[in-house]
C-alpha cells in the first residue's frame, strides 16, 4: 500500500503535510486549513452569484 505523507490543498494548491488529526479522514481532506475551507465555498458562491461591483460606467 502507498501512504500519502503530502497532498495539494485544492484551494490554494500548496502542500499540507499529513497530520495525525487527519489519519482518520485522510482521504477527505481537501484544505490545508478552515480559512481554505471557508475561500472555496465563499468561491463558489462568488462564481455562481457573479454580480460585479463596478459597472461599466463611463467617465465623463
Ligand atoms: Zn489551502
Amino acid at each position: 500500500m502507498k501512504r500519502q505523507d503530502s497532498k495539494l490543498c485544492t484551494v490554494c494548491h500548496r502542500p499540507m503535510t499529513w497530520r495525525r488529526k487527519w489519519a482518520k479522514n485522510w482521504d477527505e481532506v481537501k484544505y490545508c486549513s478552515a480559512a481554505c475551507r471557508r475561500d472555496k465555498s465563499k468561491r463558489a458562491k462568488l462564481q455562481d452569484d457573479q454580480t460585479p461591483t463596478t459597472t461599466t460606467q463611463p467617465s465623463r
